[in-house]
């Protein structure tokens, strides 16, 4: 945790001074974790944007008790967009001479990028590493491969015992990257690689989902650049081989991704470009967000408010909302078992016709904006967040 009201502190990539940033109110069902404030600071040096006041005991708790991971679209091992994505991740190691070698993918989910290596003759043992490893069990495992309880601040492996580490959209969810970056020092051979994958937020304007999509992401902690990453990996005694940025699919869109390999060697010290301004993407995605929060509160002109869908956006933008004239309604069961700081989640079905409609998940926006339609809520009441 951050000493209140500290002004800078030494920048978690790099060292540099971070400063204070903005504030990002954060909510959530329940007692989430996620009931906070967050102090998002900003390295000048390296450009990393990171919510200095929450820790990995914290949000380990929301991994395990809040949400369910496993069982999103996201880690399905048989998405089209899944495999592509794989596929790519092999090509790129491959392109670099990295294959034939004891591996783990750190934060493995189902497992598809190391059942994607047994499939193609990888020749060398896989591993997969996650926090909960034991749904996996049940599925039929290529003899190559194994899976392991653990997390990437202690990896269940011996001294220098690897030749390859992977992590997938592993960093920018956890607070201590120099325990994580360590520790894969520890486990890998010298001159063994290093790769990890994270959104580039250098990018995150480049293909906007919502205006405030990549910031309302609560479990997010950290928004990397390529310099952040790289310095963070230089100060563990790595050096970076190469620094890749691409658009890349997911089943449910596309994102902008940033990609660095690395080996446990002294080596040239690769140039890295900064390619976008992460801090004021940051600041713009909050003017967005309460810009249109005035605006929902301006057209309901005292009225009464319903809010459909449940989403991590809807978390951002609630705090900025007057709660007494709020209902809420999602269609998933799950959430009508909820609470939202008291207040009850109904079916769509039920709500009142009255007042204004407010779509909050910029993915499904069109689908829900057409199904209250056909609840009878007219155009001119319906609010899309974008
Ligand atoms: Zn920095």
């Amino acid at each position: 945790m951050t000493a209140a009201g500290a002004a800078t502190e030494a920048c978690p990539a790099c060292g540099a001074d971070a400063g204070h940033l903005l504030d990002w109110a954060y909510s959530g069902l329940g007692d989430s974790v996620f009931n906070y404030t967050a102090d998002f600071f900003a390295c000048g040096s390296c450009g990393l944007v990171y919510a200095s006041n929450i820790d990995d005991a914290r949000l380990a708790s929301f991994y395990t008790g809040e949400c369910s991971y496993f069982e999103k679209p996201h880690f399905s091992v048989t998405a089209p967009a899944n495999l592509e994505k794989y596929a790519f991740y092999a090509r790129m190691l491959r392109e670099h001479g990295v294959t034939a070698t004891d591996m783990a993918d750190v934060g493995c989910g189902r497992g598809g990028f190391v059942r994607t290596l047994a499939g193609s003759g990888w020749g060398g043992r896989l591993w997969g590493i996650d926090v909960d490893v034991r749904s996996l069990a049940d599925d039929e495992v290529p003899d190559a491969v194994s899976f392991r309880a653990g997390d990437a601040l202690h990896l269940p492996f011996e001294h220098g015992s690897l030749g390859l580490l992977t992590y997938f959209h592993v960093l920018e969810h956890i607070r201590d990257l120099d325990g994580v970056l360590a520790e894969a020092a520890r486990v890998l051979r010298p001159g063994g690689h290093l790769l990890v994958e994270v959104p580039d937020a250098e990018h995150y304007r480049s293909l906007p989902v919502g205006t405030a999509f990549w910031f309302s992401i609560r479990e997010h902690v950290n928004h990397f650049t390529a310099a952040a990453l790289a310095s963070a990996m230089r100060r563990h005694g790595f050096s970076v081989v190469t620094v890749s940025r691409q658009v890349l699919p997911t089943p449910e869109f596309s994102y902008p991704s940033l990609m660095l390999l690395a080996t446990r060697a002294d080596g040239p010290v690769t140039a890295v470009e900064m390619a976008g301004d992460v801090a004021g993407f940051a600041l713009e995605s909050k003017g967005a967000l309460e810009r249109q929060a005035r605006e929902i509160a301006s057209l309901a002109e005292g009225g009464s408010l319903t809010v459909w869908g449940c989403s991590a956006e809807l978390f951002s933008l609630l705090p900025l909302l007057d709660l007494d004239r709020v209902r809420l309604c999602d269609a998933s069961p799950l959430k009508q078992a909820a609470r939202y700081k008291g207040l009850p989640i109904g079916r769509p079905g039920d709500m009142p016709v009255e007042g204004m409609l407010v779509v909050a998940p910029y993915l499904h926006r069109n689908a829900i904006g057409k199904a209250a339609r056909e609840l009878g809520w007219p155009e001119r009441a319906i609010y899309l967040l974008e």
